[in-house]
């Protein structure tokens, strides 16, 4: 079989721990012997970022601006105990993921991977549930104090231009917790312009809910942001047949516990950390899980939702074949290679990437699956715990067949 030609390289981004061993076995089973693979490599494991001053996570975020998409593998972001266990770190560097965020400005959308015989606790949910998560500002990036007497608070903003402005918070009869935050125009629109980019190219239906009946102006905004922004997006959406509706956040709710799936759930900050991880636990797993960085200018960054499984990767270091769950790691690079062939009109690459997810769904259909999932295979399917080798080697045989 002639291997699948590439125009436009796809941005590689190496990671850390067991993933990066998943990565090179992933690579070496499922993508070269099938793809020409045409990629610019960035290294982003921890010594590699450390020996670059993590100029090398710049380099990657700009090169995925560059070329459009990039697969990203799982990274160690540094703490104290990093620190220790890595005495040559000279900086306790920050998130790779926060750096190529903050470079692309994007939304991250994070959907479940359904298998027939992994059932969702919510008996309805036939379609997976996306969320997009706004990740910038509100409580995240928000500022609080504790006052142990009566008095008043203010909140009061200072333009450049000397104009002020200033509104009284509260006026309390005794200790009282306060907080202070924000969000930018800029942000919200470019969330806005994500969410509804990201619906047109999943052909999904966006549903976008806040609190605005309570947070009147700040609520609001992101509401009145939402529907400027859609004026642009409009037409296509009824070309395509799709829907965008905001409602309240309390009706969301409900109503996605009531749906059968197969929209965006778009939520702000706080709403989308907490309803990322419910829809993501009913659905099963975080390994069993896509997610993508989309820019509002249309760059794609594939990545895993799970981390580096740093547990794994030490038995894998003293000899053990562990049954690390690869799942969301070949669909970042089905993803990315599926994104590349429609960018660059090239079919063979966009049905690759299809028959890569259908091989690795079928060979757990079939039974064959990684120990994590074993345990949640319903009453009258076969579920057989195996190595990620064989595991891989399996979803081998049955991609070869597919593509004969
Ligand atoms: P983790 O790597 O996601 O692993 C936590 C536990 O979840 C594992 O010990 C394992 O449980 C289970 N698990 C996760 N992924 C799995 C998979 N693919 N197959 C089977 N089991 C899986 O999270 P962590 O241990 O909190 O973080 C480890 C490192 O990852 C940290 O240095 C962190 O900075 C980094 N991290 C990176 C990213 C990213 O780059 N996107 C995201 C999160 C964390 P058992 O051990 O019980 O089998
Ligand atoms: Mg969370």
């Amino acid at each position: 079989m002639d291997k699948i030609k590439m125009t436009t390289p796809l941005v590689e981004m190496d990671g850390d721990e067991m993933t990066r061993i998943l990565w090179q076995m992933i690579k070496d089973e499922l993508i070269l012997p099938f793809v020409d693979l045409k990629s610019e490599y960035y290294d982003l494991g921890l010594l590699h970022r450390n020996e670059t001053g993590d100029q090398v996570t710049v380099d990657a975020a700009n090169a995925n601006k560059k070329y459009g998409v990039a697969v990203k593998c799982a990274t160690i972001t540094p703490n104290r105990q990093r620190m220790e266990e890595y005495p040559q770190l000279t900086e306790m560097w920050k998130s790779p993921n926060g750096t190529i965020r903050s470079i692309l400005d994007g939304t991250v959308f994070r959907a479940p991977i359904l298998v027939d015989c992994i059932r969702p606790v919510v008996k309805t949910w036939e379609k997976p549930i996306t969320i997009a998560r706004h990740a910038y500002g509100d409580v995240y990036k928000s500022v609080d104090f504790f006052t142990d007497e009566p008095g008043e608070a203010f909140l009061t903003f200072r333009g450049v231009s000397g104009k002020e402005h200033t509104v009284s918070v509260q006026k309390v009869d005794g200790p009282a917790v306060w907080q202070g935050a924000h969000n930018t125009d800029k942000s919200i629109r470019s969330f806005a312009h994500a969410c509804f980019q990201y619906a047109i190219d999943t052909k999904q239906d966006l549903w976008f809910s806040t609190k605005d009946t309570i947070s009147k102006v700040y609520d609001g905004h992101f509401k009145a942001v939402f529907e400027e922004v859609f004026e642009d997006y409009k037409a296509k959406f009824e070309d395509l047949d799709i829907e965008y509706f905001y409602t309240l956040i309390d009706d969301a709710v409900a109503r996605v516990i009531r749906s059968q799936g197969g929209y965006i759930w778009a939520c702000k900050n706080y709403d989308g950390d907490v309803m990322s991880d419910m829809v993501s636990t009913a659905f099963g797993s975080l390994a069993m899980m896509t997610s993508v960085l989309v820019s509002p200018d249309g760059h794609f960054e594939y990545e895993a939702a799970h981390g580096t499984v740093t547990r794994h990767y030490y038995r894998y270091l003293e000899g053990e074949e562990t049954s690390t769950n690869p799942i969301a790691t070949i669909f970042a690079w089905s993803g990315g290679l599926r994104k590349r062939g429609e960018l660059d009109g090239i079919d063979a690459l966009v049905k690759f990437g299809d028959a890569l997810e259908q091989a690795s769904l079928q060979t757990i259909n079939d039974g064959i699956m990684t120990k994590d999932l074993v345990g949640l295979v319903e009453p009258g399917f076969s579920a057989k715990g195996v190595t990620s080798k064989v595991f891989i080697q399996e979803i081998r045989s049955r991609l070869e067949k597919l593509l004969a």
